[in-house]
């Protein structure tokens, strides 16, 4: 009947078109259950393939991780460095690097690969990540436990060192570890990693924990993996859906969080007849004055419409239309709220409609080891999440997460770094899929990579950064 059908819609919309479990304590995660009433429904669908790797996910997450029978045996037989073969459970532990946006599109590709590479996922949550996301998985904890050998374990081997006796040893699987410190951090010194080639996930396959330490999205560089590539793409058939199907998956506020979530968005946002985000990252503070950012924001959103003109004749407006635009601005610095603000309550626009900026928190600089620093970060990444039209910063992993969670292809301002104009001031976006800044530059054979889009077609150059690749 009538009423039931709605019961079971709002159900499936809850669940994300099955993309969440159901069976979840609702109060102990309000978020996850409420969400969907503060976005539009996505119109991306996960597709059952992908849900039904998500289940198989979770249920061997549920035998292997922390608290399990599986989990304290397989510590102790990585402790005394033995490797029981198949038997055992393996580990992937991500170790955070860089801020929170860095850190949170690179956990989504930890978990895309855990799931490719039926490995469990941990996360080295220090502090200042504490009570920021809600446990993803039904019934269990991805938070490594404190206690465990490997929470500073820095004296493993490394994946670097791994390949170079991989080059002297005609034998090399004889002489692999238990534990591996997986680095890929982009450092000057070693160009490539090879860590999409075959020969490499092979010599991987056999370490039951890697330590991953990396603050990117490489999910395209493992499009680069033929196995890997088929598996993905029967999990995603619209491939720039990956981030954010998994972060929806994944990053759930908690209460705290979904409290100061939910009550800005509805003190502010809930009412507009149209959320524009507007994130303002200023990379070189010292450098770039102010104004010459402020323009360049004006510039953007003007001449694509996304604000209107000022009305610099008259003092009132004399239009009929009265539509509320609401701005949410996310910046460390408060100038460009408070300026936004006076602007448009200093005139009228001339389409007669009515903005209102809000900006949620202004902390001056990044902090580090800061629980509540990235509390608000958290926050605004989400709200930003929720704006019907969405501007961001080029190259700000930040901005990233916002557009992803929300679907939203953002305008890209240019990233300004001295007092300088630049035309065009944004450029629309053609995915929401973060940019991955550091892909490899090589094939596995060796050769240089000329040109990403005519071997790897679903890759394109990004925007707002040349030299790195997103997916389409
Ligand atoms: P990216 O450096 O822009 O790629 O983004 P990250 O999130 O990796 O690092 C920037 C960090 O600076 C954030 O995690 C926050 O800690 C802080 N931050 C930068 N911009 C903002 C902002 O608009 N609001 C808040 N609350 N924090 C910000």
């Amino acid at each position: 009947n009538y009423s039931s059908s709605i019961l079971i819609h709002n159900e499936k919309d809850k669940l994300l078109g099955g993309l969440l479990a159901s069976g979840f304590d609702e109060v102990s995660c309000i978020s996850r259950l409420q969400s969907h009433t503060f976005r539009k429904v996505s119109p991306h669908k996960p597709s059952q393939y992908l849900i039904s790797k998500l289940r198989d996910y979770e249920e061997l997450h549920g035998k292997c991780g922390p608290d399990t029978r599986a989990y304290k045996r397989n510590l102790k037989h990585l402790q005394s460095k033995k490797y029981i073969g198949a038997a055992m459970c393996k580990y992937i532990v991500w170790d955070p690097s860089n801020g929170l946006g860095n850190q949170m599109i690179s956990i989504v590709s930890a978990f895309l690969y855990a799931i490719l590479t039926h490995r469990v996922l941990l996360v080295r949550f220090g502090t200042d990540l504490n009570d920021l996301f809600c446990e993803p998985f039904l019934n269990s904890t991805w938070v490594l436990p404190k206690n465990t050998p490997f929470w500073n374990e820095r004296r493993v081997e490394t994946y670097q060192t791994m390949l170079k006796k991989d080059k002297a040893n005609s034998n090399p699987k004889e002489a692999l570890p238990s534990t591996l410190f997986l680095n890929l951090q982009h450092t000057l010194d070693d160009p490539e990693k090879l860590f999409h080639c075959d020969h490499s996930q092979d010599l991987l396959r056999n370490i039951p924990l890697l330590i991953l330490q990396s603050d990117q999205y490489f999910v395209p560089s493992l499009f680069m993996n033929p196995s890997f590539n088929l598996e993905i793409n029967k999990m995603f058939p619209e491939k720039d859906t990956i981030f954010h199907h998994l972060a929806r998956y994944l990053f759930h506020p908690s209460n705290e969080a979904w409290g100061l979530i939910s009550r800005f968005y509805q003190t502010y946002l809930a009412e507009a007849d149209e959320r524009i985000g507007l994130q303002i990252r200023v990379f070189s503070p010292n450098t770039t004055p102010m104004q010459a950012i402020m323009d360049l924001v004006l510039n953007c959103t003007i001449s694509n419409k996304l604000l209107p003109e000022l009305d610099t004749k008259n003092s009132v407006s004399y239009s009929p239309n009265k539509t509320l635009k609401a701005v949410l601005v996310a910046s460390l610095y408060p100038e460009y709220g408070e300026s936004l603000m006076a602007m448009y309550l200093d005139r009228p626009s001339i389409s007669g409609e009515l903005i209102g900026v809000y900006q949620p928190s202004h902390e001056e600089k990044q902090k580090f080891h800061d629980n509540m620093h990235n509390m608000k970060a958290w926050t605004e990444m989400y709200l930003l999440s929720l704006s019907d039209v969405l501007v961001t910063t080029s190259l700000s992993t930040f901005g990233y997460v916002a557009q992803g969670l929300g679907g939203l292809k953002p305008w890209l301002l240019y990233k300004l770094i001295s007092n300088d104009t630049h035309f065009p001031a944004c450029e629309r976006d053609f995915s929401f899929e973060p940019c991955n800044h550091i892909p490899p530059k090589h094939y596995c054979n060796g050769k240089a990579i000329k040109d990403y889009a005519s071997s790897f077609p679903i890759l394109r150059e990004c925007i707002d950064y040349s030299n790195g690749v997103k997916l389409v």
